[in-house]
């Protein structure tokens, strides 16, 4: 579990330019003690309130989810489990890749291809337009596990999870969301154009053709087509990005930074490469969200990166500086083990094994019960 003082140490960081300003400074702790600091201002109480609406939409999913696991998955073919899978994979790219590291830490640049590329896979895992995603991801950086962070897990693991989508914003969230600055995703004509048309985006790109492709090309029955390619498809997707949010500041260690919650997870092999957690709080503004390279450490999507990169398409990748790593880990780590690049392999063979465990390995069972019984 935690140690106690691990929320002493918000680090207010989210891109390169910061770490002039806070990083490895002795006067580091005098920068948690300014007026901004969340921690440091009295907010008055809260009472939470309870979004019914999203509490029925949430309930509904996930109960439709779990009817399908065990009826529709048995029936559907395997080509649809296949789509399935890959689609979880590459919409997951466009939360982790783009939402994630390209538009909300500037961490890498990209072409106006790439990154129509990753904005139809981020609309694909309907997780909130890219602009409203970042807006939320950068007050959970910069405000980390306070009130003003969107999934605060001070608030517990059901909270950090889902609960957070369930209640009103907390009045913090809504006060320093408004401090932090989109003005750079303002220009980008692609997210603007993906805002204003979101609606009928999602339910192209995340609810028709995951539908109709396995209907047209393999004869897959619409009703099961839906059920498996969108609910079930979409509802582990969330769960698995709500890991990063709970598990991820909770259980594993803290090597980078021991005076903040996230945590290098003990379930990074389901997160595609965003369970680096405690390295990714310490130095958000690296495109690997990790210390060591895609074949190092399971890390599909610094790999796609690395691909674009290669071809000329993304440029500029930002990393952080080795000795300042080794020393912020001597500083403040938690003087737990880091990854050893040798395991690479392993690593790798247990995050394709832990990503397509679950789908398809629950399509495999419930058929062999099915023969079975
Ligand atoms: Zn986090
Ligand atoms: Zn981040």
């Amino acid at each position: 579990m935690s140690p106690s003082n691990i929320h002493n140490g918000i680090t207010y960081q989210l891109y390169e330019d910061d770490v002039e300003q806070l990083e490895i400074n002795q006067n580091e702790q005098s920068t948690n003690t300014n007026n901004d600091d969340p921690k440091a201002t009295k907010t008055k109480p809260y009472k939470t309130q309870i979004v019914w609406r999203n509490v029925m939409i949430m309930s509904i999913l996930h109960l439709t989810a779990l009817y399908s696991l065990f009826f529709v998955l048995p029936v559907v073919q395997w080509k649809t489990i296949i789509l399935v899978q890959t689609l979880v994979i590459m919409f997951s790219m466009g939360i982790q890749a783009g939402a994630h590291r390209l538009w909300s830490h500037r961490a890498l640049k990209a072409n106006f291809a790439v990154r129509l590329f990753f904005c139809i896979l981020q609309t694909g895992a309907l997780q909130n337009d890219i602009y409203e995603w970042c807006r939320d991801h950068r007050a959970h950086h910069k405000f980390s596990d306070t009130d003003a962070d969107p999934h605060n897990s001070r608030r517990g693991f059901f909270f950090s999870h889902i609960g957070w989508l369930l209640v009103k914003k907390h009045p913090e969230l809504i006060r320093r969301g408004k401090t932090i600055d989109m003005t750079d995703l303002e220009t980008d004509p692609i997210v603007m154009f993906q805002r204003q048309y979101y609606i009928l985006l999602v339910l192209l790109i995340w609810g028709f053709l995951p539908t109709y492709i396995p209907v047209v090309f393999w004869g897959e029955d619409p009703l099961n087509s839906f059920l498996a390619c969108v609910v079930v498809r979409y509802v582990y997707s969330l769960n698995v990005t709500w890991l990063v949010n709970s598990w991820s500041h909770m259980y594993g260690t803290r090597p980078y930074d021991g005076n903040i919650a996230p945590v290098e997870s003990t379930v990074r092999h389901l997160l595609l490469g965003e369970g680096f957690h405690n390295y990714h709080h310490a130095f958000p503004w690296d495109y690997r969200a990790s210390e060591l390279g895609s074949l190092d450490v399971f890390n599909p999507c610094t790999g796609l990166i690395d691909i674009f990169h290669y071809l000329g398409w993304a440029w500029d990748l930002k990393t952080a500086n080795p000795s300042i790593v080794a020393r912020k880990m001597e500083l403040r780590g938690d003087k737990s083990k880091t990854y050893k690049k040798t395991r690479g392999l392993f690593e790798w063979i247990g995050g394709v094994l832990a990503t397509i465990a679950f789908i398809p390995f629950t399509k495999l069972i419930a058929t062999l019960l099915e023969i079975l019984f």
